[in-house]
């Protein structure tokens, strides 16, 4: 038997991935479309849910890195390309996945945050994509079954309320088309107005409201919206809370980033939440959620996709 065959195949693929399409659906989503022979085996369709992959953005010189792609780790492959030269790396969700005859395409939603000092390098390289150029791309490899890197988690839970700003719009869609048809259930989308409203083709038991930001600070819309509904009166004042530390907030049924203890999950939690987006926002909503309505953390998917005023870092 060969080393080849013996070899275990990493659970990831790490490929160059071709920029197919751009296009440029609403004011502040641009939808890129990507394909190349080494996304072949990218992805599991049907199954993608709110996977989180990584895309690696060149530096400023322009020139993707070289990174090792025969690598198992990743990571450690990323790491080793000299820091002048290695780009910046961030997490996107799959906004479809569609396998054919021709090949395996992977469509990314970029948000267009452009304004000076509140930009970053893949919303900058998302404003001026184009057919031809190429990114790193890490990803589950077809087929695997340990859900890696995928939060959504129902369970068997009666009903889901899925809350999210414009970066969760992507994952919030994608879960809604992956999930059984019987789904039932409400979403909540913040998005900068009303023009940013795209298509999901949801369960006809899910509710997708969009929330038109206009000129109201970020989580202003969808905070009370969300506590309104869950019937919580006692909130006339809403206060976004500044996340601490650089962490994101991420707090699940099964991980706790502060460190809190996991109680066993309830068999049957009857209506699952899942809630993304800005940092302080997912934060405050969680106060809200947890400390005043007395949600069971074992109901709830917290988790902070960006946060104001920090760049990311891979
Ligand atoms: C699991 C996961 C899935 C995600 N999926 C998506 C997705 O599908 N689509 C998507 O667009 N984003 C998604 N994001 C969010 C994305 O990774 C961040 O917005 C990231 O900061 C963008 O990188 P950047 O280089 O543009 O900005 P950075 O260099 O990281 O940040 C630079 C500045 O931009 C600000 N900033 C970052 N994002 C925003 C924003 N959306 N609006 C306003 N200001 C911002 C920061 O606060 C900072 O001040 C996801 C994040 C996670 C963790």
């Amino acid at each position: 038997m060969s080393a080849e065959t013996t070899r275990t195949r990493s659970p990831y693929v790490l490929g160059r991935a071709e920029v197919r399409a751009v296009e440029q659906v609403s004011p502040n989503f641009v939808r890129v479309t990507f394909g190349g022979a080494d996304l072949a085996e990218f992805g599991t369709p049907g199954d993608v849910f709110d996977a989180r992959i990584k895309l690696v953005f060149p530096p400023a010189s322009g020139i993707l890195p070289d990174i090792d792609q025969d690598s198992d780790d990743w990571w450690g492959a990323y790491l080793a390309v000299p820091e002048d030269e290695r780009g910046s790396m961030r997490t996107y969700s799959v906004r479809s996945l569609n396998v054919s005859d021709a090949g395996t395409e992977v469509v990314v939603d970029f948000v267009l945050h452009l304004a000076p000092g509140l930009t970053g390098p893949a919303s900058r390289w998302a404003s001026h994509a184009s057919v031809g150029d190429e990114l790193w791309m890490v990803g589950p490899r077809r087929g695997r079954e340990d859900r890696s890197g995928i939060e959504y988690a129902p369970g068997a839970a009666s009903s889901v309320m899925l809350v999210g700003d414009e970066t969760a719009a992507p994952a919030i869609a994608r879960i809604l088309e992956d999930a059984p048809r019987d789904l039932r259930g409400i979403a909540f989308i913040e998005v900068p107005e009303a023009a940013d409203e795209l298509t999901i083709d949801a369960p006809a038991g899910v509710e997708v409201h969009w929330l038109p930001r206009g000129e109201a600070a970020h989580g202003l819309r969808v905070i009370p919206t969300v506590l309104d509904y869950l019937g919580d009166t006692g909130h006339s004042e809403i206060t976004v809370q500044d996340a601490e530390g650089e962490d994101l907030v991420w707090e699940t049924p099964i991980y706790s980033g502060s460190g809190e203890s996991i109680d066993a999950v309830a068999a049957d939690v009857g209506r699952y939440f899942w809630i993304a987006g800005e940092s302080g926002v997912v934060t405050t909503l969680r106060r809200h959620l947890v400390k005043d309505l007395g949600i069971d953390r074992a109901q709830v998917a917290f988790m902070g996709y960006w946060r104001r005023g920090v760049a990311m870092r891979g």
